[in-house]
């Protein structure tokens, strides 16, 4: 037995590094990691891109001067996943309904900078979908099924109105081979569309090591189209007011190209700080966050073009910089990986790389924090515990310095919006890792938005936040809290499949 006054010192050891790192004001810090990091010279950090490689770059610097052991590639802590740059051809590429053709550019063009499309020759009739509801019928559900979905929402001037937004996600849910949406755009807005700009893509390249463990991805193109392609069908915009189901015997073909042109690759930033407790050096704690970006927007005559993401996700990654630095200094019991992912934004590709290399089960991580967007709040400021409601009761939340809730609360104010499944908690959450996504600015308006930038973001906010997350660590550390799954992941992962979620 050991000595018990040992054990006190030890107690009181621990207690005092902790009490220290909990004083700490990381207000400076994170403001300088954020300023850098959502800079417009470092162009929104779009995987794969020279702004992804500098905000890689910035974050090794931090993870260097931290003494963090690097456990990415041969060693460094860049672990390089591969990507396929896709060009889409605008010359060949069109839409035809009937015998008339529609130009890609001018009458079609596909919506998002990011995600995935595929070339696709469809010949198979076409369902129209006019306006919004609450659910579809099994037969309405049918229907949708590997069709060209003609998407005419309700009326609003130039923009898809949110609620438009999520119904046409959960349509693309049911799995349409195709969703075209008749925007309300009028001319000036598609003279803004340059047909030889928003035509790079990238998707997530094979990579022989992951043959056994790919899973089947649908890739739903989604396109707007202009009024007179709803004309030539026989629709007129306000028919969108009011939802019904059409089937339609229109003969409808959408005809878009790719060629593969180069393959590139994004980085992953990976360190470690070794735990004091050797028993437990193979149940290592994984603390993440995405630091890509959105990049730079396609439209042209923006003044300013940068998504600089501030709050998503320089929010984040500032933290898991701060949060190392509290364990550097107080010394955690289980060996903590500091995980800075890319690609999250193309569809959680970095994340996805790392778990499927991720040496299982020769360790048995305990717990993955993914952190991302907590650099603003909504209503009384609190965290949130995505992922929550999937585990054991976690009854320890009343000493953080925030407050924490879980996704129930989460989801009174924006139901369906499936966080669990949108962020990198979610691929570890595949391998049986339980994961929770700790997040608290809600979907505010600079979600996405050029505007989500330095000025945004409330540092005293992400400084209680940081401190926060450095808090559920701790107890996760000292085995004060245990995460650990209510049912079989497969129903989770089985769920995340079914959920309509946003490709861009
Ligand atoms: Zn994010």
């Amino acid at each position: 037995m050991m000595n018990k006054n040992l054990v006190l010192m030890v107690v009181l050891l621990v207690s005092c590094q902790s009490e220290y790192a909990e004083s700490i004001d990381l207000t400076a810090y994170l403001k300088d990691h954020v300023k850098i990091l959502a800079s417009d010279e470092y162009e929104g950090r779009a995987t794969g891109t020279e702004g992804e490689t500098l905000a890689a770059n910035y974050i090794m610097e931090q993870f260097n001067t931290l003494s963090l052991v690097p456990c990415g590639d041969r060693k460094g802590f860049v672990q390089s996943f591969p990507i396929l740059e896709n060009e889409l051809d605008p010359f060949n590429s069109f839409l035809s309904v009937e015998n008339t053709r529609f130009k890609y550019g001018t009458d079609i063009i596909r919506i998002g900078g990011g995600g995935t499309f595929k070339a696709q020759r469809l010949n198979s009739g076409l369902i129209v979908v006019n306006g919004i509801t609450d659910t579809l019928t099994p037969a309405e559900k049918v229907l949708i099924k590997n069709s060209i979905v003609l998407y005419n929402p309700p009326s609003e001037k130039g923009k898809l109105t949110m609620d438009a937004r999520r119904f046409m996600f959960i349509l693309a849910g049911y799995g349409p081979a195709s969703i075209l949406v008749a925007t309300d755009k009028d001319e000036s807005k598609w003279q803004q569309y340059k047909p030889e700009s928003n035509l790079k893509t990238t998707q997530q390249a094979a990579w022989p090591m992951w043959l056994d463990n790919k899973k089947e991805t649908t890739h739903i193109s989604f396109f707007e189209v202009n009024e007179q392609v709803l004309n030539q069908v026989g629709l007129r915009r306000s028919d969108g007011n009011q939802f019904n189901i059409l089937r339609l015997d229109t003969k409808i073909e959408v005809d878009v190209n790719t060629r593969p042109t180069r393959l590139i690759f994004g980085k992953n930033i990976v360190g470690y700080i070794a735990g004091t407790d050797l028993s437990l050096a193979r149940q290592p704690i994984i603390v993440s966050a995405h630091y890509d970006g959105l990049g730079v927007s396609t439209f042209q005559n923006l003044e300013d073009r940068v998504h600089n993401g501030a709050d998503d996700n320089a929010s984040g990654v500032a933290a898991l910089i701060e949060i190392a630095r509290m364990f550097a200094g107080s010394k955690p019991r289980h060996p903590i990986i500091f995980l800075a992912t890319s690609g999250e934004e193309k569809g959680l590709w970095g994340s996805n790389y790392f778990i499927n290399k991720f040496p299982l089960p020769m360790l048995q991580p305990i717990a993955n924090i993914n952190i991302d967007m907590i650099g603003t709040h909504y209503r009384d400021g609190s965290m949130y515990i995505i992922g929550q409601h999937e585990l054991e009761e976690l009854n320890v939340f009343d000493d953080s310095r925030l407050k924490l809730l879980s996704d129930h609360a989460f989801e009174l104010d924006f139901p369906k919006e499936h966080m669990y499944y949108r962020s990198d908690q979610i691929n570890f959450v595949e391998q049986n890792i339980p994961a929770v996504l700790m997040t608290s600015s809600g979907l505010p308006d600079h979600y996405h938005e050029i505007n989500d930038e330095y000025a945004v973001i409330d540092f005293d906010h992400l400084n209680d936040a940081t401190h926060s997350v450095y808090q559920f660590l701790l107890k996760i550390d000292r085995g004060q809290l245990n995460l650990t799954f209510k049912r079989p992941v497969e129903a989770i992962i089985r769920n995340w499949h079914l959920a309509a979620d946003d490709p861009s």
